[in-house]
């Protein structure tokens, strides 16, 4: 474990490092009442508020169609907020002044009523940032957008944020973008994606680019290969609807494996600045290999999960918990995906996603190569090769794993053990969610570890081809038990190259 001098500025648990408070503003959640609002943004805002980042003047407005009062509405969210922060008698203690804050409107994305008024209401405070945060179906962002331009609340420091899924190919991301960019510019709209808002990511830029020691290392000569990994022990929970149609693939790969691979393939930006960062992701993007239909089946694995035991407890298999026994979508999926550049020309890049897994574990794996020549005799063991583990969840931190000689006097034997770095131990402060992080940097304007329209569609242009392909073949998905690891294929793609999937995690 490495120790760290800890901050002075931190007086409670719930306090994170440092906070600069914002610039008022008008939040609005189109989908205040669903699971995504009262789950983790009204919470992420809450300890936004406790940490004093949001000003008193702020305002945030759920809106929905169900109809009631703020009252009602405020209580709602009390319930929520009290599920969130469990015992945290600090942050419980601000939730009245934060429920002030919150105002109610029923509105239909579809229909006119109500449309007028809420214009009214935003426009009470000119000087306010405006955000609005569409926390419902894709399927609904033309109207809100088309609405709030007839508002004409579009204008000025207004910022849009879409949740994913944006569209479920190509054609139909273009859509939305073309949709949403008829009313707010490029710069006003905020694709949020929320592993980019996690503490590892931004370190991960923070150990590659503010550090001489790992540069010089970061490519084909010195890496063998890269694993990401992102693994859920829940099954379909309510997105029976959504999921069905969309599959692991879309649902994971194409946004957030694809994001992380960006962050550790990209070349260094010339700044921290948004574009520059964007640009150098992009670039990976437009690297990646096609997948053609003839490989398909050596790169790609597609599982689906049979009943089996999460956490100890008996659970159904996938068709059972959708009530059909014919669906074909992939709950799991392994990629073996290769940067076509020169730095990393032949390092394969190993994703993985699946539901129903061992473990909830989200993290990356830089695996380096082995030492060129070992000096040592064979009674000192082997030397394994470096790794830097990237852990985004749980426990987030780093571990870089080095070789050591074994303590003690006798003859010298080699150990592999890990320069461990867990943030909220490290530094005795909490690590803020994802989400936090993120509704600030939007309210600050800042889009840096946001989409660029350009990198939606350049991560669909890699993605549709592979799905053009699974549907050509019209294979069923391969049977994993529900608490494995995923089918037995996914394992041989990695073994075919004399690798394995890192064993921290499996
Ligand atoms: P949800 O629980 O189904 O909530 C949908 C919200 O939209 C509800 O507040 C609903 O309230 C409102 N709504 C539906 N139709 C409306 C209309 N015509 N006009 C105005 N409001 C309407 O969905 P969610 O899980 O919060 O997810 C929201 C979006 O985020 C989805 O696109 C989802 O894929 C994405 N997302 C969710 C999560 C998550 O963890 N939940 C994670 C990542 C992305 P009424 O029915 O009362 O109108």
């Amino acid at each position: 474990m490495v120790h760290l001098p800890k901050p002075t500025c931190h007086e409670a648990a719930s306090v994170t490092a440092k906070t600069v408070p914002v610039d008022p503003f008008d939040l609005v959640i189109f989908g205040g009442t669903g699971d995504l609002a009262l789950r983790k943004l009204l919470p992420g805002l809450l300890r936004r508020y406790a940490d004093g980042q949001i000003p008193e003047s702020a305002r945030i407005i759920g809106v929905a169609r169900d109809t009631q009062t703020d009252a009602e509405y405020r209580e709602k969210v009390e319930e929520a907020l009290t599920r969130a922060i469990g015992d945290d008698a600090a942050l419980g203690a601000r939730v009245p002044a934060f429920l002030a804050k919150l105002i109610y409107r029923s509105l239909d994305a579809t229909k006119d009523e109500g449309w007028d008024e809420f214009g009214a209401l935003l426009k009470e405070y000119q000087d306010h940032i405006r955000v609005f945060y569409l926390s419902t179906s894709p399927s609904l962002f033309v109207d809100f957008c088309t609405r709030l331009r007839d508002q004409g609340l579009h204008e000025g420091a207004a910022r849009v944020v879409l949740e994913k899924p944006i569209g479920k190919d190509s054609a139909s991301a273009a859509a939305i973008n073309d949709a949403v960019g008829a009313v707010f510019a490029e710069h006003q709209i905020f694709r949020i994606d929320h592993y980019l808002g996690k503490e590892t990511v931004q370190n991960l830029l923070a150990l590659r680019f503010a550090n001489i020691l790992f540069e010089p290392l970061w490519n084909a000569n010195r890496i063998d290969h890269v694993q990401i990994t992102v693994a859920e022990t829940v099954g379909l929970e309510k997105r029976a609807g959504y999921y069905d149609t969309s599959g692991a693939l879309r649902d994971m790969v194409q946004n957030h494996l694809l994001q992380l691979l960006c962050m550790v393939a990209m070349e260094p930006p010339a700044a921290m600045q948004a574009d520059a960062v964007r640009d150098e992701k992009l670039k990976v993007l437009r690297s990646l290999k096609p997948i053609t239909r003839e490989e398909i089946n050596q790169v790609t694995v597609r599982g689906q999960y049979r009943a089996g035991a999460s956490g100890g407890v008996a659970v159904p298999g996938y068709l059972d918990e959708l009530g059909r026994n014919d669906s074909r979508t992939e709950t799991y999926v392994a990629i073996k995906a290769e940067v076509d550049n020169w730095r990393w020309a032949g390092v394969p890049f190993y994703l993985r996603t699946g539901k129903r897994l061992a473990e909830r574990v989200s993290e990356i794996v830089v695996s380096f190569r082995h030492v060129p020549h070992m000096i040592f005799d064979e009674s000192a063991g082997p030397a394994l090769p470096n790794k830097l583990v990237l852990r985004l969840q749980p426990d987030e931190g780093v571990k870089l794993w080095l070789m050591i000689k074994d303590p003690g006097p006798g003859g010298l034997r080699l150990q592999h053990v890990p320069l461990d770095m867990s943030f909220a131990e490290a530094f005795g402060v909490r690590q803020p969610e994802a989400y936090e992080r993120l509704l600030m940097d939007v309210v600050r304007g800042n889009p840096t570890l946001f989409m660029r329209r350009d990198e939606v569609e350049a991560a669909w242009a890699w993605i549709d081809p592979i799905l053009a392909a699974w549907d050509e073949l019209r294979e069923a998905p391969k049977s994993y038990t529900s608490g494995s690891w995923g089918p037995s294929a996914a394992v041989a793609l990695v073994e075919r190259s004399g690798r394995t999937w890192n064993e921290d995690s499996n």
